[in-house]
């Protein structure tokens, strides 16, 4: 069996992925017919070449730029619930995906057609516990405050969170960290630790390695999304605090080279994070947009970033560790990885046990 076949093959966790990432170019087009929208064009090769990001060469605000497009699709409850749909076939049926957290901003995807956050989160989550039933995955919704859209709409969509607590399982902070620093962001997430919903915040995903210290000390984060700046700390400290909070990296390799967080695929820290004893999981981050997925993710992992299988292993542990999922569907999840639960609900399952 080739590395390919076997990583096919392989049940697979998933805890860093945009369902904005996630639209099907034939669905931007189905659904800009449907709802007379424009688009630059119609033909579906030609819009694959617009709509998808494949060399490095753009920044990650031009990336943003990219989810214009897929921001459009979102024009009506009937294209939310067919592109949550297609989002957890994909996972499913092509990555072999069983456990998946899906996260997404409600104000990025709703503002554009107006449509009600209450309504369209309810379809969202109706969607997804439909699938988890009809099938052998499970899945969880993390809701995201889009830091562009400023420090009222982090606040609305963290409150918005807490009084649906019972269908969502985290919060993220995503986008431009730089232009809005942790503090901004304080009394949101009080507000989120009050209510008991763990924070992953997009951290070291570009500019300077301090932001993901300041991060980790103001915000109190269970995860960090990306992290990649915390290799530049040539003093290691960044990464003893990451592996001293007991945080886990949430990497998303392809997307790094794509936005240029890192040089060379080769370059990506991810084997230095395992070997310093870092929690780390791999992720597509937004598989449509970033023509990727877990498949290519892993093979990538081994063929050019050093991992080894045992490390795949590692961060499938410290995925199922890590999720915000409720410890019964962990453990339903961990029964299709494959490997025991050693039912820890902080530190442990992954700690110390990568190859070096
Ligand atoms: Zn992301």
């Amino acid at each position: 069996m080739t590395a390919e076949e076997k990583i096919r093959a392989m049940p697979k966790a998933e805890l860093h992925r945009h369902i904005e990432g996630c639209v099907r170019v034939g669905t931007v087009i189905d659904l800009a017919r449907k709802n007379n929208l424009k688009l630059p064009t119609f033909d579906p090769a030609g819009l694959d070449r617009i709509y998808k990001l494949r060399a490095p060469g753009a920044s990650l605000r031009e990336v943003l730029g990219m989810f214009e497009l897929a921001q459009a699709s979102f024009a009506s409850y009937e294209a939310v619930e067919r592109i949550t749909f297609e989002a957890l076939e994909d996972a499913y049926k092509k990555e072999n995906i069983r456990l998946l957290e899906l996260r997404y901003s409600p104000d990025f995807m709703f503002k554009k057609a107006g449509l009600d956050w209450q309504k369209a989160h309810d379809l969202i989550n109706s969607t997804a516990v439909k699938f988890e039933k009809s099938s052998n995955m499970v899945c969880g919704l993390i809701l995201i405050a889009s830091r562009i859209y400023g420090v009222e709409s982090a606040e609305r969509t963290a409150a918005f969170a807490v009084k649906n607590k019972k269908t969502v399982i985290g919060f993220d902070l995503a986008d431009n960290e730089a232009d809005y620093p942790p503090a901004l962001y304080k009394e949101a997430a009080k507000k989120l630790h009050e209510a008991g919903l763990p924070l992953t915040v997009h951290s070291g995903e570009e500019g300077h390695y301090s932001q993901i210290g300041e991060t980790i000390r103001t915000l109190k984060p269970r995860r960090i999304g990306h992290g990649v700046k915390a290799a530049d700390d040539k003093s290691g400290r960044t990464i003893e605090l990451i592996k001293k909070s007991a945080i886990t990296v949430e990497t998303n390799p392809w997307s790094n080279y794509l936005t240029r967080a890192v040089t060379s695929i080769e370059a990506h820290p991810l084997k230095k994070f395992i070997k310093a004893g870092v929690k780390c999981t791999i992720g597509a981050d937004d598989p449509e947009i970033l023509d990727t997925h877990l498949n290519k993710e892993y093979l990538l992992a081994v063929e050019k970033m050093g991992l080894s299988f045992e490390d795949i292993a590692y961060t499938l542990e410290c995925a199922a560790e890590a999720s915000f999922l409720p410890a019964d569907k962990k453990q339903q999840a961990v029964k299709e990885l494959g490997f025991p639960y050693r039912g820890s609900t902080s530190i442990g399952v992954c700690r110390g046990e990568a190859s070096a």
